[in-house]
């Protein structure tokens, strides 16, 4: 076989699962790609877009963090929240990525500033992720 079988769960269930040939996905040491038959590996997640590419096809999952597990036919996420494109809604990432940059553009000192950039990459994220819909 050269597909990997791929699932995306979250605390909440499943969100994703299918066969790629190709998974592409955002560590905290930068992009990872996965073919069949990698090596074994357990990696933690940063957030980002998943992609996972199948006969010149590919979907997305949008990811905030969490870990991927690795085996040679199989292709684990393990993610805080995820979402497919057609679970998005825009408006409400559109509303969270407004409200983010007006916090980091706030000088106040009570202003948590590294909570309000990961806000704005979720919502950034988001809204790239819908757009593959
Ligand atoms: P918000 O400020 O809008 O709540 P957030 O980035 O703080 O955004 P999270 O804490 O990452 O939200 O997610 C909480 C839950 O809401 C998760 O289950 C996540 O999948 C879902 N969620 C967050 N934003 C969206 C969105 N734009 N569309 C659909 N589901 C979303």
């Amino acid at each position: 076989m050269n597909t990997v079988q791929v699932s995306v769960v979250t605390p909440d269930g499943a969100v994703y699962s299918s066969d790629a040939e190709l998974v592409v996905v955002k560590t905290t040491e930068g992009e990872l790609g996965i073919k069949a038959k990698h090596i074994p590996l357990v990696s933690p997640l940063t957030v980002g877009r998943a992609r996972f590419l199948k006969d010149g096809k590919e979907d997305q999952v949008s990811v905030s963090g969490g870990f991927i597990e690795v085996r040679p036919d199989q292709v684990t996420i393990l993610a805080e929240t995820a979402e497919t494109p057609e679970q998005i809604d825009t408006e409400r990432a559109e509303k969270a990525k407004n409200r983010a940059e007006k916090r980091l553009n706030d000088d106040s000192a009570h202003i948590d500033k590294a909570r309000a950039e990961a806000a704005l990459m979720r919502a950034v994220t988001r809204l790239s992720v819908a757009k593959a819909k």
